[in-house]
């Protein structure tokens, strides 16, 4: 028998896409909207639910940006794709495995875990990655069981990016407002029994550098009972972020934000969120085995090598009482068994989302990556968009004209049968709409928009014992 075209009526084109968030679902819509092609697109998501970021990121008082899952649901609705939900890259499935049964596979995992400050103190009890946090007061099952103790009366934030913002919104916001949300009951409570009354948010460079949007600080100063308090000097500007400030129209909005706010004084509400920059942490200190304080750096702004702005420490230090440190310096990707990693960026190696060598920087036929797992954990959900549709252009420009031999393995079926010999228990598409009707349900009884389920085997016991697979 002759070799069959791929991408041919009779031998359409196989591909895996791991992961259900953003980059993957565009991966896959890209993928689908291929012209003249035969596709069959298979998703794997280690979770029963799909999503990743949009439902255990995306903060429970932003309900707006999670509409973006119906863009999602329509995809899903496509014949041509199959979510397999509850498989777990690198336990169910392997390399080898996807080598056989697919064509092409992308990799769209994210950036699972945090980056670390580096600094004496960081691992005593009371400092958390706020990567986990998010998580937590977002039902995510891992992080489900965590503890945050909120007891103190000052909490630190490390880090001016937008999931600084989130987490200082939530440790301030009336947490009856956040009931309504589909945030996890026991943050909820977790969160009224709390005592945190002020948030100090450390900065390391100048407000023009702010990492956050405008929007979010303004979110943060339209919030009943919250003052946002600056101190005037801060805002003082050095050379070259005056320079910067005028080519750059989002931090004009946050400085001339923040002028207003300093303007204002400390103002008279109990809770405070105080932004202090040109502030690095050298060391979190503890009492009775627990954060007690934090010994902060001032720093001034240089120019680095590439003209860039950085900040330098000057060797003045003060020491801040404080009983709570997030760290939220970014997110971190994790290496997957067998797929290579660049250590040094903390993503999959890859050449405009090609798996290369991590050494030789050769191509590792077949493999891609798409969102955060290939440029880093920078951007907002939509940022995704293009960047899997740059992927999605090299894979079809790969696959274009290839032919393959006649092969069982290629059949839609040998994966699922694979998943069932090892007794996988495969969460369908259409078994998460039914766990979703459940979540929906149960927050209207509650008065809130969703209660999520938050445990792995609560997710199954819901779908009852059968084993449900599309296609
Ligand atoms: P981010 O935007 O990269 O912000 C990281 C922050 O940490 C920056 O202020 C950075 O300062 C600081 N930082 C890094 N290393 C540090 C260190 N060693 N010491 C002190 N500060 C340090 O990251 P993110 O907040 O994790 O957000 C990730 C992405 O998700 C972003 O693109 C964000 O916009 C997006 N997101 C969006 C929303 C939303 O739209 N509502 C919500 C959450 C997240 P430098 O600038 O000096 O490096």
């Amino acid at each position: 028998m002759p070799p069959l075209a791929i991408g041919g009526e009779s031998r359409p084109l196989r591909v895996a896409v791991i992961g259900s968030g953003p980059s993957a679902f565009y991966a896959a819509e890209a993928v689908l909207k291929a012209p003249n092609l035969h596709i069959r697109v298979d998703m794997f998501e280690r979770l029963p639910v799909p999503f990743g970021l949009v439902r255990f990121g995306v903060a429970p008082d932003h309900q707006n940006i999670k509409a973006v899952t119906r863009v999602y649901d329509k995809i899903a609705a496509d014949p041509r794709l199959r979510y397999h939900g509850n498989v777990a890259f690198g336990k169910d499935l392997s390399v080898g495995d996807l080598r056989r049964h697919f064509d092409a596979v992308v990799f769209a995992v994210g950036s699972p875990t945090d980056r670390k400050l580096g600094v004496p103190g960081e691992d005593l009890a009371g400092g958390y990655p706020a990567t986990s946090f998010v998580a937590w007061y977002n039902s995510h099952p891992d992080f489900a069981n965590e503890k945050f103790d909120l007891s103190c009366g000052r909490a630190c934030v490390v880090g001016i990016g937008n999931v600084a913002m989130d987490v200082t919104r939530i440790l301030v916001r009336d947490p009856d407002d956040l009931a309504k949300t589909d945030i996890a009951d026991y943050a909820v409570a977790a969160l009224k029994a709390g005592r945190v009354k002020e948030v100090l948010l450390l900065g390391r460079r100048g407000p023009v550098q702010s990492a956050f949007s405008p929007r979010e600080i303004q979110e943060i100063g339209e919030l009943s009972g919250v003052d946002i308090v600056v101190d005037p000097r801060d805002l003082e500007l050095d050379p070259a972020s005056e320079e910067e400030l005028k080519t750059d129209p989002k931090a004009r909005q946050i400085v001339d934000y923040l002028r207003k706010k300093a303007a204002e004084g400390e103002g008279k509400n109990e809770k405070k969120v105080r932004l202090k920059y040109l502030s690095s942490p050298v060391e979190l200190l503890g009492g009775n085995g627990r954060i007690s304080a934090i010994r902060i750096e001032r720093n001034t702004l240089v120019r680095d090598d590439t003209g860039g702005i950085k900040a330098k420490g000057s060797g003045t230090v003060e020491t801040v009482p404080v009983g709570a440190v997030f760290r939220s310096v970014g997110y971190q990707g994790v290496p997957l068994p067998g797929v290579p990693f660049d250590a040094k960026k903390g993503v999959i190696a890859n050449d405009a989302g090609r798996v290369v060598d991590a050494a030789t920087r050769a191509p590792v036929a077949g493999m891609y990556v798409a969102g955060w797992i290939k440029r880093g954990p920078t951007g907002l959900i939509g940022t995704n968009k293009a960047d899997s549709i740059a992927t999605v252009e090299n894979l079809l420009k790969d696959a274009a004209g290839k032919t393959a031999e006649a092969s069982s393995d290629k059949a839609p079926e040998a994966v699922t049968a694979l998943l069932a010999s090892r007794k996988v228990r495969v969460v369908s598409f259409a078994e998460w709409k039914t766990l979703d009707k459940a979540e929906l349900d149960a927050g209207k009884a509650k008065g809130k928009v969703r209660d999520k389920f938050f445990r792995v085997p609560d997710m199954l016991a819901a779908l009852g014992a059968g084993a449900a697979a599309k296609g």
